[in-house]
C-alpha cells in the first residue's frame, strides 16, 4: 500500500510552470484578491463512493465549486489498495488536465478546492492533506475554521508531534493517528470529538468515504446520488453540474459513512445549537445553490425585497454591483418599482496573474473588473445595490466611478446589516480594526464613501429574508456575539484589535493584512456620535462570547 504523489510544485502544474515561477504569481495573488472589497471564499469539499470515474467527477464538481476557493485544487482517488493524489496552487482547470486525472485511478475520491483562511497558502497547506498511520491511509478536505487547533497544536507538539502544514486539519489528522480505537469510523469520531468549531469535512480511506459536519453546522454539506455511486458536496451547483440528484443536507453532527459493507449515518457528538453561517446566503454561495436546505437565489431576492422596504429611496434606476448584488438587486427593483439596469459590467477574464501598475491609473483595481456603462447612467438619480460594505474602499471607488459617468446622483443601499466584527468560523475576514463599520456611523460612511445617501438591511431583515428557521444561523460578523467560544489567542488578537480602534492609535491602517492590501486608503477617523446603524440582540444560543467581554 502506498501513496501515488503527484503534487505539482507550481501554480498551472498541468503547463508545467516551474517552480520560480510560482512563486512570482504566488507574489501577485494580494494584488489580485484586494481589487475588490469582500470576505474571501473559504473552502469548497467534494467526495464520491462508488464511480468508476470518480477523480473525473471530483473535478468537475471542484469546477463548480471554484468559487470558494481559488489558492489550490487537489484530488485524491483510491483503487482499493493505493492512493493517488493530485494538488497544485491553481485554479481547477489549470491544477488538471486528462494526463493527471487518468492517472487518479478508483471509484472513491474526494477533492478541495482552498482559499487560505487558517495557515499560509503554499502547496504544503493544500487539500487533500493525506497521511499513512496506524489506522491506514486517509485524505482530508475540510471546509471550516476550527477555534481550538493552536491549543491542541501547541499540545501535541509538546508532545513531541511533527507538524507539516500550518492548517488546523493537520491537527485532525495527528488527533485521528493518536487514537487507539480499534476501527477506523471509531478513531475519525475519537478526534473530532476534541475539536471546536467549524467543520464540514469530505473524509476518504482505502475502501471508504466519510462525510461529516460539526453539530452547529456553520458550513453547507449535502449528500447526492449519481446512479449507484454517492455524492457529498458544499453545495448542490456541484450535484447539477455532474447530473447528480440532491438527497439530503448532511446534517450538523452526523456522521455518514458509505463503505464495502453500505452506508450508515450516527450522530455521535452531543446536541449543540446550530448556528449555520448566514454569510453564505447572503455572499458566499452561488445562487443557483440550495444551502441549508433553501434556494440561494430565493434568499437573496428576499433581502432586497425587505431592503427596499426599510431602505427607500427616490431614483430612477437601480443598478446592482456584479455578480454578488445582483440577485438583491433583483428583488430591490421588483420591490420599488424602479427599472433594474446593468450599469456596471464586470470583466469576468480577470486572472489572478493581473498585475497593476503602480500609480500610473487611479483605482486601476476596481476599473479591470468594473466598467460604467454611460448610457445607463448618465443623468440618473442610480441606486447601487451591493451585498456588503468591508473597508469601504471598494465602494467608494465604485461610486466615484459611477458619479463620473455622469450620474446624477448615487444612493448605496447594502443587502446585510453592517460588518462590524471577525469570523472566527472559516472565513478570511480583515480585522475588526480595518472593518469600516466597526469603528464609523453611518453617517461617517456614507461621507467616506461619497453616496448622497447609504442604507443597510437590519439583521431582522436578513433573519427574516433567510426563512422560517432563523434562529439556526450564526451572525457573529453583525453582531460580535459569537456561538462559539474563539480560542485564548484569538481573544488576544481581539484585544489587540480593539485597542487598535482607539481614536489615535496610529497602527490602524498599518496591520500586517492592510499592508498585503494594495487597496487601502486612509480611512477616516471614528467619530464620537452615537452608532446609527443597527445591531439587534444575537439572535443564536448557546455559549455566547461576546466582544464587550473580551474588551477588559
Ligand atoms: S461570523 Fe459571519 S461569516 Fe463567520 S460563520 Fe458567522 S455569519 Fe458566517
Amino acid at each position: 500500500m502506498g501513496v501515488a504523489r503527484g503534487d505539482h510544485e507550481a501554480r498551472g502544474a498541468a503547463r508545467g510552470v516551474g517552480a520560480q515561477q510560482a512563486t512570482r504569481w504566488a507574489g501577485c495573488r494580494g494584488s489580485r484578491h484586494s481589487n475588490m472589497d469582500k470576505f474571501k471564499e473559504e473552502c469548497g469539499v467534494f467526495g464520491i463512493h462508488g464511480h468508476p470515474e470518480a477523480a473525473n467527477l471530483t473535478y468537475l464538481g471542484l469546477y463548480a465549486l471554484q468559487h470558494r476557493g481559488q489558492e489550490s485544487a487537489g484530488i485524491a482517488s483510491s483503487d482499493g489498495g493505493r492512493f493517488h493524489v493530485s494538488r497544485a496552487m491553481a485554479y481547477v482547470n489549470e491544477a488538471f488536465n486528462e494526463t493527471v486525472l487518468s492517472s487518479l485511478v478508483g471509484t472513491i475520491a474526494v477533492g478541495h478546492v482552498r482559499y487560505s483562511t487558517a495557515g499560509e497558502s503554499r502547496l504544503a497547506n493544500a487539500g487533500p492533506l493525506v497521511i499513512d498511520c496506524a489506522h491506514g491511509e486517509i485524505a482530508i478536505c475540510h471546509n471550516g475554521n476550527l477555534v481550538n487547533a493552536g491549543e491542541l497544536k501547541d499540545e501535541m507538539v509538546r508532545d513531541g508531534a511533527i507538524f507539516q502544514t500550518s492548517t488546523d486539519s493537520e491537527v485532525i489528522l495527528h488527533l485521528y493517528a493518536r487514537s487507539k480505537a480499534p476501527i477506523v469510523e471509531d478513531a475519525v469520531i475519537e478526534a473530532l470529538s476534541q475539536v471546536r468549531g467549524a467543520f464540514s469535512l469530505t473524509i476518504m480511506t482505502k475502501d471508504k468515504l466519510i462525510a461529516v459536519r460539526d453539530p452547529h453546522g456553520f458550513r453547507p454539506l449535502v449528500l447526492g446520488r449519481l446512479g449507484d455511486a454517492l455524492v457529498v458536496c458544499s453545495e448542490t451547483c456541484a450535484l447539477d453540474l455532474i447530473g447528480a440528484t440532491r438527497v439530503r443536507d448532511i446534517e450538523p453532527g452526523e456522521v455518514f459513512i458509505v463503505g464495502p459493507s453500505g452506508q450508515k449515518s450516527i450522530t455521535p457528538f452531543g446536541p449543540a445549537p446550530l448556528a449555520h453561517c448566514v454569510f453564505e446566503h447572503v455572499y458566499f454561495a452561488r445562487p443557483d445553490s440550495y444551502v441549508f436546505g433553501q434556494s440561494v437565489n430565493e434568499a437573496r431576492t428576499a433581502l432586497g425585497h425587505l431592503l427596499a422596504r426599510e431602505q427607500p429611496v427616490e431614483a430612477d434606476v437601480v443598478v446592482p454591483i456584479p455578480d454578488s448584488g445582483v440577485c438583491a438587486a433583483v428583488g430591490f427593483a421588483e420591490e420599488s418599482g424602479i427599472p433594474l439596469r446593468m450599469g456596471l459590467i464586470r470583466n469576468h477574464y480577470v486572472g489572478r496573474t493581473f498585475i497593476e501598475p503602480r500609480q500610473s491609473i487611479r483605482h486601476f483595481g476596481v476599473r479591470v473588473k468594473l466598467n460604467p456603462v454611460r448610457s445607463i447612467l448618465e443623468g440618473q438619480r442610480v441606486v447601487l445595490i451591493d451585498d456588503s460594505i468591508v473597508r469601504g474602499t471598494t465602494s467608494r471607488k465604485i461610486v466615484k466611478m459611477v458619479r463620473a459617468a455622469g450620474a446624477r446622483e448615487v444612493h448605496m443601499r447594502i443587502s446585510c446589516p453592517p460588518t462590524i466584527s471577525p469570523c472566527f468560523y472559516g472565513v478570511d475576514t480583515p480585522r475588526r480594526s480595518e472593518l469600516i463599520a466597526a469603528t464609523h456611523t453611518l453617517r461617517e460612511i456614507e461621507t467616506y464613501i461619497d453616496a448622497d445617501s447609504l442604507g443597510y438591511l437590519s439583521l431582522e431583515g436578513l433573519l427574516t429574508a433567510v426563512g422560517p428557521r432563523s434562529s439556526s444561523y450564526c451572525t457573529s460578523c453583525y453582531t460580535g456575539q459569537y456561538p462559539v467560544a474563539f480560542p485564548r489567542d484569538e481573544a488576544a488578537y481581539l484585544q489587540l484589535a480593539l485597542k487598535l480602534d482607539q481614536p489615535g492609535n496610529e497602527e490602524r491602517g498599518g496591520s500586517p493584512a492592510a499592508a498585503a492590501t494594495s487597496d487601502v486608503e486612509e480611512l477616516p477617523r471614528a467619530g464620537v456620535g452615537p452608532r446609527e446603524h443597527s445591531g439587534t440582540g444575537n439572535e443564536g444560543q448557546g455559549e455566547l462570547i461576546q466582544l464587550e467581554r473580551v474588551k477588559r
